[in-house]
């Protein structure tokens, strides 16, 4: 087929989606190979043992055989980590697939998504694949959430992100507690990065009426090319998302692999994420030290202001060094959103960073 062919067909078929599909682009970052990869803020510290042993001595049948339609040995183990029951907890491929049929579930065409602008960039894409509006609420100077205006915009649903992706900063307990009680519809909190933070709202989301707690295995955990996400809430609510996520989304390796991790790997995970937070308090100094100001951070990820940081980000890669940069973010501008991993990778990204900038 020539270019200009496929170029035809392409249009075509674009006709034929519905409207809004046209303004989604895909979400492609730059994921090409690079010797130190601080881009996409999964575990630096390698695989947790007892899920790679599970992993490598899989029975045939395993893979043969469709697995558990609604994982239940998975929400069973979830459960236990999370300090809610079973049927408190629903489960997806990644917490991308949650938070896409939490969206879906609870709010009808048209109605308005709510979100804090900067934050995680799927939200206003999943919003306008299901056919919702997404409005961007811009965060306070404090890097606070707005609970005022993200209760004014009438949402359906409100997105929370704590501690938020990009900047790592917190969700105060007094905006999140001010938008349980006065939001019309449902509440996701994402802590994707929770663990990271020693706190969360997990164990209590049950109790409230509408509250969602969203988390992932993907960062803390390191099993992020499992696609494990899971989401905690009230009965009724988590029971609606399982409708809206449908049977089968987790495969039935990832299941068994991420039981294990779950049972049997929490030292290993706890070991490395105080590695993580010691690395990144280490590393947020250092480029204090070069004239730099990182944003708080407790999460395991750093966002550094910088201009021209797509430019910065460039040079290190060329260096070797992946980075996600950003370019004018609200409030914020141009900035650096860097992961954090054992020590040797964060000198190899100050090294490439300090020579980017000269
Ligand atoms: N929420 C946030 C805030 C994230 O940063 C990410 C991944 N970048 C996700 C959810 C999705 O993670 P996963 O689908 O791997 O669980």
């Amino acid at each position: 087929m020539t270019s200009r062919s496929m170029q035809a067909e392409v249009g075509a078929s674009l006709d034929l989606a519905r409207a809004s599909y046209r303004e989604i682009s895909l979400y492609a970052p730059d994921r090409s190979p690079c010797a130190i990869d601080l881009s996409d803020n999964t575990n630096l510290f390698g695989v947790p043992p007892a899920a790679l042993a599970t992993l490598r001595s899989a029975a045939e049948s395993t893979i043969t055989r469709y697995p558990t339609l609604y994982a239940g040995s998975l929400k069973a183990a979830l459960a236990r980590y999370a300090g809610v029951e079973p049927n408190e907890v629903v489960t997806g491929c990644g917490s991308d697939d949650v938070l896409d049929s939490a969206i879906r579930a609870f709010a009808e065409p048209g109605e308005i998504v709510a979100m804090p602008e900067p934050s995680f960039a799927m939200i206003p894409i999943f919003a306008r694949m299901n056919a919702l509006k997404p409005v961007a609420v811009p965060l306070l100077p404090s890097y606070d959430i707005d609970a005022d205006a993200m209760l004014a915009t009438g949402a359906r649903v409100i997105y929370i992100c704590s501690p938020n992706n990009p900047t790592g900063t917190e969700a105060s307990a007094d905006a999140v507690r001010r938008i349980l009680r006065e939001a019309r519809g449902l509440v996701i909190l994402d802590e994707a990065y929770a663990e990271f933070a020693g706190a969360g709202y997990i164990a209590e989301a049950p109790r409230h009426e509408h509250l969602l707690v969203v988390r992932t295995l993907s960062k803390a955990f390191g099993l992020a090319g499992l696609r494990i996400g899971y989401a905690c809430g009230a009965t009724g609510l988590v029971a609606t998302v399982e409708k809206s996520r449908g049977p089968y989304k987790v495969s039935a390796l990832a299941e068994r692999a991420a039981v294990a991790a779950l049972e049997a790997d929490r030292a290993w995970v706890t070991a490395h994420i105080v590695e993580a937070v010691q690395n990144r308090d280490r590393f947020a100094a250092e480029l204090r030290g070069v004239g730099l100001a990182p944003l708080p951070s407790t999460a395991n990820f750093v966002l550094v202001p910088i201009p021209d940081a797509a430019a910065i980000g460039a040079a290190m890669r060329k260096a070797g060094v992946a980075v996600r940069p950003m370019s004018g973010l609200t409030g914020i501008g141009d900035a650096l959103r860097i992961s954090i991993g054992p020590w040797v990778l964060m000198s190899g990204a100050l090294d490439a960073l300090r020579a980017a900038r000269a």
